[in-house]
């Protein structure tokens, strides 16, 4: 990206070379020392410096969100459904825009970061719909002339934690719920992403003051973990947590929460498998292993990580993915032939040849990659993405690496690719490719696949905005975005009503002086 086109970019987004790193409608401000300096993975280029926030910021934030949510709990469901419909709008006016800073901070591909704006748009016009739909059902009393029911209340403001791959998405899946559920959102982004985070908040603020909504709904926290992240984690005032990252933060936070009884959405880690049946379509195994493994360079949560192959295709197989392998042009991200961009660090570059090297001492043979390439772009972040055949018991395979290193292993009968399938700590997305409907139905059943995601004839990677998302086991048991999630972000009420007049006890109890 040119100088002039990033500063194009920056001046639509409201984006400037220094800028302070929290919000909560109104200016931005931070009294924190450090700084946070965002730079481009593919170049190292300096693209802003962050100021982060500190406690006081905090306590000003939390102080915001918890006066506007006396005020937003009070407006009705739909009309809260309109503002995020306008938001929907607003991030559709600025989807090119925003999708180019994904992929200029976060490093993936540029269709890959236009994709992840969209998922914000979805989501916001899926919220619009359940605005109208937070409902719960009449049940029937056991006592004459009563009537029961369940209602759905607004929670309180809700903590998000958000990872650095899925930049801004993460963030629209809760806050679109949550505020169609009268809820404000306090959102500490990844350090490793701070100025799409900022860009985001920009466009909300300006959809929040032309409806002269108060400040506080919508606040951004750019901190460390260890001292913002761990003081949200604490804050009895954010009756939910929604964190996305690493298993490792996922115990901390679940930890921390859980002993104050909070409540926590908790998306972790993936080790997430597809199994290819001998009975199955090539091709489209082919492309859906491929685009799974070395798609967002291996840095999604439902990346492919191990593919289990019936021993018959094994060989054709793999032939033809090393094939596909072999063509991969790694580079630049906003280039549009580009099809892997870098790593998002250096630290990701160790991790990802320490997984390489210990996977060679545990009896694995690479069969293609397996090394970092010449920095095409100056800053040494770009790898091949890599096949390893190795057993599935290997320590290393039981782990999730974030990078694009794909492990292989074969099968002869079902049961034992299903038992190598659920052999790991960590349960979010799986597939199985086969025109069987035996094995099809055999995957989906109770001793088929044990993840939160389970898919017949479409990869591991990805996922629609209208299911429920998340992943069992180390993964963290977490559900957002579709389906039943925005019951999460509210507060549950069972209501007896007597129309009757008189008291009757449940359970036919007998209680008179
Ligand atoms: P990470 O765990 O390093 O950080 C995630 C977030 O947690 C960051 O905002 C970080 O500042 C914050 N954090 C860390 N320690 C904290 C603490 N003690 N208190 C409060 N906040 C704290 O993860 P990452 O490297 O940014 O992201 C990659 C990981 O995220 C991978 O493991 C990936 O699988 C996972 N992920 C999961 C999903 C999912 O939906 N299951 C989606 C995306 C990413």
């Amino acid at each position: 990206m040119t100088t002039q086109e990033k500063n194009r970019l920056f001046k639509a987004l409201g984006l400037k070379p220094r800028l302070a790193g929290a919000n909560c409608g109104g200016e931005w401000f931070a009294s924190g020392a450090d700084l946070i300096e965002s730079r481009s993975p593919a170049t190292g280029e300096l693209l802003a410096k962050v100021a982060q926030a500190d406690v006081k910021d905090y306590a000003r934030i939390m102080q915001a969100a918890t006066s506007a949510f006396v005020a937003w709990r009070a407006v009705p469901a739909p009309r809260r459904g309109e503002i995020v419909r306008q938001v929907g709008v607003a991030l559709r006016e600025k989807k090119e825009m925003l999708g180019r800073l994904v992929s200029l901070e976060m490093g993936k591909i540029l269709t890959e970061g236009l994709g992840e704006v969209q998922e914000m748009i979805d989501i916001c016009d899926y919220a619009v719909g359940q605005s109208r739909c937070l409902c719960g059902p009449t049940l029937q009393s056991e006592r004459p002339m009563h009537r029961m029911m369940e209602q759905w209340q607004p929670l309180g403001p809700i903590g998000v934690i958000s990872a650095f791959n899925f930049p801004v998405a993460v963030w629209a899946w809760n806050s679109a719920l949550a505020w169609v559920c009268g809820d404000p959102v306090v959102w500490k982004p990844s350090s490793k992403a701070p100025l799409c985070a900022i860009a985001c908040q920009n466009v909300v603020n300006e959809v929040f003051r032309a409806n002269g909504l108060p400040e506080g709904i919508s606040c951004v926290v750019i901190g460390r973990g260890a001292t913002v992240g761990e003081r949200m984690i604490a804050d009895s005032r954010l009756p939910l947590i929604s964190a996305t990252g690493s298993t490792r933060m996922g115990k901390r936070i679940g930890a921390v929460v859980g002993a104050r009884l909070g409540r926590t959405i908790l998306e972790l880690g993936g080790n997430n498998a597809l199994i290819i049946s001998d009975k199955a379509d090539l091709t489209g195994a082919l492309a859906s292993a491929f685009f799974g493994a070395v798609g967002t360079a291996g840095q999604r949560c439902t990346s492919t990580r191990r593919l289990i192959i019936h021993e018959k295709i094994y060989a054709t197989f793999i032939a033809k993915l090393v094939t596909n392998y072999k063509k991969v042009r790694v580079g630049d991200p906003l280039d549009p032939k580009t099809l892997m961009g870098p790593l998002i660090d250096e630290d990701a570059v160790k991790a990802y040849e320490a997984a390489i090297k210990a996977a060679r001492q545990q009896g694995g043979k690479v069969l293609y990659g397996g090394k970092v390439i010449e920095p095409p772009l100056g800053r040494r972040t770009f790898v091949l993405p890599t096949v390893i055949e190795i057993d599935n018991g290997a320590s290393i395979v039981q782990h999730e690496t974030f990078a694009p290193i794909l492990y292989v292993m074969k099968y002869r009968k079902l049961d034992d690719a299903l038992r190598l399938h659920n052999d790991v700590p960590q349960g979010l997305s799986s597939a199985i490719f086969t025109d069987s409907v035996a094995e099809a139905e055999t995957f989906l059943s109770w001793k088929g696949s044990d993840c939160g995601i389970a898919n017949v004839n479409v990869g591991t990677s990805g996922a629609e905005i209208g299911g429920a998302f998340g992943g069992e086991k180390e993964t963290g048991g977490g559900r957002e975005s579709g389906s039943d999630s925005w019951k999460a972000y509210m507060r549950r009420q069972t209501n007896t009503v007597n129309w009757g007049g008189e008291i009757h006890l449940a359970q036919g109890v007998e209680f008179s002086a």
